[in-house]
This record gives C-alpha cells, sequence and structure tokens, in this order.
C-alpha cells in the first residue's frame, strides 16, 4: 500500500533537499535579477534618468529581490514544512508572472521568448517533480496565451512597440497560440523525460543508501571515513548509536573520536591508526566505549588507509561493529575454560607425581610389566597436561591477560636455534629440516618466546602431517616494513574446501590420515593469535596430497609503539 507520505515525496522530493533545492534556483535568481536592476541603476546616475522601459525592469526586479528574501527568511523559520512548499510554489508562479510581464513590456512576444520559461519548468522538475513541470507548463501556456491574445485584441498596450510579427487576424493568432502551445509542451515533455531519468537514478542511489543504513542497524554495524588533512572522521547514522553519541552533524573530529574511547583502549587504538597512517594498510582493532548511561560496550574496528602516488596516507575508510554480545559469551567461554583446565591441572599433576614415584619404586618393587604400564599411564598423563596448558594459554590469550615482553630479536639466530632443536624429532621420522638463511641478521621486535612457541606450532604440524624420508624447509625472505618466515612440508596437504577453517579454535580436518596424528585444534588458532597481536599475519598455501606451506608476516616493529 502507498502511503499519504509516498504519495508527498513522489510529488514533492525529499522535504530536506526542497530547502538545498530551492536553493539553488534562488541563487540562479539573483544572479538574473541583478541583470534586470543594473542597467536601471546605473541609468540614474544618466543625465536622462530612468526610462518608462527601466522602471518596469525595476519593479520584475524589485519583486524578485522580495520574494528571494522572503524565502531565505522562511527557509530558517519553516526548515522543513509544508508552508515553504506553497511557498516556493508561489515563487514559480510569480516568476512565470514575472517572465509574462517582463516579455509584454519589451514587446517581444516572438519563439526566442519563450526560452525564459524554460528556468522555472526545468527547476520545478528538481523541486516538485513532474507535477511541478507540467503545472508550470499549464502556467506558462495560460500566460503567454493571454499575451499573445491581449496583443491581438489591444488590451493592455505594450509599453515599447509591438512585435512586428504579431498578428493581426484571428487564424494567425490561433496559429501561433497552437504553435506556442505545442512547443510549451514538448518543451515539458523532454524536461519531465531527462528530470524522470536523473531522478530515477537519484532514487536509486538514494534506496540504496538507505538500505544500506538500515542493514547497517540491524547488523548493528557503521561505517567511517577519515581524511586525514581536514581532521574530519565522517561517520555513518549507525556509528552514532553505537558510540552512544547524538548525532548534531554528519562526522566528528579525530581528537573527539578517541575521546569517546575507552582510557585504558585508547593507547592501542591511537598505536594502531598512527601505524596504518603512515603506509596504505590494513587494520582491525577492538576496543571499549562507555556510554553516558555507564554502559560498557566492545567494538570492533576493521579498516584500511589509502595512500598517494607518493606513498603518503591521505585518508582511511572503515567499519566498527558492536561486539558486546559476542565478546561477554566470550568472556564467559574464557572463564569456563580457564577454571576448569586450572581445575584439571592440579590433579593431573599429582597422577603425573604419583606415576613418577611408583615408577622409580617408592612403593615397592616394580615389574617390567607394570613399567610398561606407567610408562602409558605417564606418556597419557603428559599429553593430558599439555592441553590443558593449551587451554589455558587460550584462556589467557583470549581474554588478553598475555604479557608480551618485547625485544629486538635475530630471527635468523631464532629460526637456527629452533631448527637445532626439532632435528632430532625429524630424524625420528627420517624426515630433514632445513633452514639455510641468505641475510646474516634479521632483526625485528618482538616476544621471542611467543613468536618461537608460533613456529614451533607450525614445525610439529609439518613433522606430523608429513610422511617419512621428505623434507620441511624454514625460509626467511625480507619485505619493506615486514619478515616473511614459511615453512614448507612435502606432506599430505590440506583440501581446498578445508583450508578456511584450520584456524578456527578445535578444527580438525575430518580425515584418516589427520585423525590418525594426536591433535586438539588448538595450535594453528593459538599461533594466529600470537601472530596477530604482533601486528602480523599467517598464510597458508596447500596442493591436496602435496605440501603445505605456512607464511608468518611480522612487521620490523611489531610490538613498537
Ligand atoms: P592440531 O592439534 O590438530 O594439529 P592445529 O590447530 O595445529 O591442530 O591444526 C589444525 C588442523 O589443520 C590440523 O588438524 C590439520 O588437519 C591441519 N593442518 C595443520 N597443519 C597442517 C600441515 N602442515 N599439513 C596438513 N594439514 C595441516
Amino acid at each position: 500500500m502507498t502511503s499519504p507520505a509516498d504519495v508527498a515525496n513522489n510529488v514533492f522530493l525529499s522535504l530536506d533537499d526542497l530547502v538545498v533545492r530551492t536553493r539553488w534556483y534562488i541563487y540562479l535568481r539573483w544572479f538574473i535579477l541583478l541583470a534586470v536592476i543594473l542597467p536601471g541603476l546605473i541609468s540614474l546616475y544618466l543625465p536622462e534618468g530612468l526610462s518608462s522601459q527601466l522602471i518596469h525592469d525595476s519593479i520584475v526586479g524589485g519583486v524578485a529581490l522580495l520574494t528571494n528574501l522572503l524565502f531565505y527568511g522562511l527557509s530558517y523559520v519553516f526548515k522543513k514544512g509544508r508552508s515553504l512548499q506553497v511557498f516556493t510554489a508561489a515563487i514559480f508562479s510569480i516568476d512565470i508572472a514575472l517572465i509574462t510581464y517582463f516579455i509584454y513590456t519589451k514587446g517581444g512576444i516572438e519563439s526566442r521568448s519563450i526560452i525564459m520559461y524554460v528556468l522555472p519548468i526545468v527547476m520545478s522538475a528538481g523541486i516538485f517533480g513532474r507535477m511541478g513541470v507540467y503545472a508550470l507548463v499549464l502556467l506558462s501556456i495560460v500566460a503567454y496565451d493571454a499575451l499573445l491574445i491581449c496583443n491581438y485584441v489591444g488590451l493592455f498596450p505594450s509599453l515599447s512597440s509591438y512585435d512586428p510579427r504579431s498578428q493581426t487576424n484571428v487564424d494567425g493568432v490561433i496559429n501561433t497560440i497552437i504553435f506556442f502551445n505545442i512547443l510549451f509542451i514538448i518543451i515539458g515533455a523532454t524536461v519531465d523525460f531527462l528530470a524522470r531519468l536523473l531522478i530515477s537514478k537519484e532514487q536509486l542511489a538514494t534506496q540504496r543508501l538507505n538500505e544500506l543504513l538500515r542493514a547497517q542497524a540491524i547488523a548493528k554495524f557503521g561505517s567511517w571515513e577519515w581524511k586525514k588533512d581536514q581532521d574530519v572522521v565522517t561517520w555513518s547514522d549507525e556509528l552514532f548509536d553505537i558510540f552512544g553519541v547524538e548525532k548534531t552533524s554528519e562526522s566528528v573530529t579525530f581528537a573527539e573520536y578517541l575521546e569517546y574511547i575507552h582510557p585504558d583502549d585508547r593507547q592501542n587504538a591511537l598505536r594502531e591508526i598512527q601505524h596504518a597512517s603512515k603506509e596504505e594498510t590494513v587494520f582491525s582493532f577492538s576496543h571499549r566505549v562507555v556510554l553516558p548511561s555507564g554502559e560498557v560496550r566492545y567494538i570492533r574496528s576493521n579498516g584500511q588507509s589509502y595512500a598517494d602516488d607518493s606513498g603518503a596516507v591521505t585518508h582511511m575508510i572503515g567499519t566498527a561493529r558492536d561486539i558486546t554480545e559476542a565478546k561477554l559469551l566470550e568472556k564467559a567461554k574464557n572463564d569456563f575454560v580457564a577454571v576448569t583446565s586450572h581445575q584439571l591441572r592440579t590433579p593431573a599433576t599429582i597422577v603425573k607425581q604419583y606415576t613418577t614415584m611408583l615408577a622409580e619404586g617408592y612403593a615397592g618393587e616394580v615389574t617390567e610389566k607394570q613399567q610398561a604400564f606407567l610408562k602409558t599411564i605417564y606418556d597419557s598423563n603428559e599429553r593430558q597436561i599439555s592441553i590443558i596448558n593449551d587451554l589455558l594459554n587460550i584462556a589467557r590469550i583470549d581474554s588478553g591477560h598475555i604479557d608480551m615482553k618485547p625485544a629486538r630479536t635475530d630471527l635468523v639466530a631464532l629460526l637456527r636455534q629452533i631448527r637445532d632443536e626439532h632435528a632430532g624429532k625429524y630424524q625420528t621420522k627420517k624426515q630433514r629440516l632445513v633452514f639455510k638463511p641468505t641475510y646474516d641478521k634479521v632483526y625485528c621486535y618482538i616476544d621471542s618466546d611467543q613468536i618461537r612457541m608460533a613456529i614451533e606450532n607450525l614445525l610439529d604440524n609439518a613433522h606430523k602431517y608429513t610422511g617419512a624420508h621428505k623434507t620441511v624447509k624454514i625460509e626467511l625472505k625480507r619485505k619493506r616494513s615486514s619478515a616473511l618466515i614459511s615453512i614448507i612440508d612435502q606432506g599430505i596437504g590440506i583440501p581446498p574446501q578445508d583450508i578456511h577453517k584450520i584456524f578456527d579454535l578445535f578444527s580438525r580436518i575430518d580425515n584418516p590420515s589427520v585423525l590418525q596424528q594426536d591433535g586438539t585444534g588448538i595450535g594453528l588458532y593459538w599461533a594466529q593469535k600470537i601472530v596477530s597481536l604482533h601486528r602480523g599475519t599467517i598464510d597458508v598455501s596447500s596442493e591436496h596430497k602435496k605440501g603445505t606451506t605456512f607464511t608468518i608476516e611480522l612487521p620490523y616493529k611489531a610490538l613498537e609503539a
């Protein structure tokens, strides 16, 4: 069902637009009436003074001037009201009358003068839509026909000479009227056609924008754009809601934006943004905001910075999402994992101690068979403790309770060390672990213990998921502002349909060759978290049954403020 408001909107475009569009018309009017009044004003200084022609021009100019001023006054009083619409419609009617009067005083009843009517007809298309166009065409026809008839019957004799082509017989007048009326209708139809073409495009764009804004509201999703040189962050409507800020304009300043961020998260947000404003990059960070009501919201911001040809970042665009619900759920999950893992660790450690004591004969002689059973208990218990530790690590990292110890670290030395420590384990499967650095030193500012564990995770996987007698290579490459560490194996590979989920927590690929290996599906999740805390990424490329390459990209200044 079409609501009365929809009908009104089809006839009169959006009320907000009305003021803006009418202003354009009013600007044009200022120029036109200046052209009309100026000769009159100049002639005041001429010895012969004002001619009657100029007096009439000044009347036209004066009326237009008054209506212009009145429009400005009213547009401030009735910002969006129907009164303004009525007044705008009146301005157009007044203009048709003024044009007719102007033509009449000039005696220019000829096809050229019809051009003057075109301006209000065109403008009315932009302001009132097609109804406005045809209303003005009709008004122009009535006014112009009246002028032609008056001219014929000799009513209101023109103040200047009559048009030499003016008709003196009734057939001529009727023909002229028909000719001009058809001309008016053609002009109106053309304007209507072109305007509808433009308006439909504009309406489509507006409709898309509205859909986007509605979608943002449903998804609790806002978007923003920051122009660096202007210090303006343009916000979508939803972003104001997410931040709990009252919308007074379309944008906020960068300082205001920072002010809204929770003080404890501000430094990190600033660090991320400053980093992204140095070079074109993609970034992402979370922070909290405290609403005026005291409610705390969690926000996830994703963005991309763009640079000009010289490489200088000029602007950033991005999104911000209210992730409070997900955060609270995640917190509940983390608390659960942390508490249960903690509770599980104590008995598991006691099992380990007593198994060791039993194996060492503290409770009496142990037979060879019992010794073998105790070894199995011990190994399983070790695995259990390692899984519990993994879970505790996850809980720590997910709740942000991980203390980074940044230090300038030489990746070449670190990788050599890791290779040497893992070589033995690889040999048990007759595999080769190769690292042939092409640089002497590559320095990164990282937490070397954490990065070491992430790399070891990848190496353990490569070892697990690669058959005997195969080679696993570690490669180190340099980019402009980051280092690339690749672990390349010749193992079972990852099927393309599964590759997107391997970084998910507890995800293991559902195939026998994977499942016969020990695993929990925690390692990659954890490694990716650690690397992203270093503002880095882990990429994977794999060919099923041929091999897999994991590449860690680490910025040299990963943990530098
Ligand atoms: P898991 O403890 O199962 O190894 P991860 O999180 O380390 O857990 O890995 C998740 C899944 O990704 C693994 O179960 C395995 O299916 C797949 N995967 C990881 N690394 C490799 C690799 N180098 N080759 C083949 N598959 C791999």
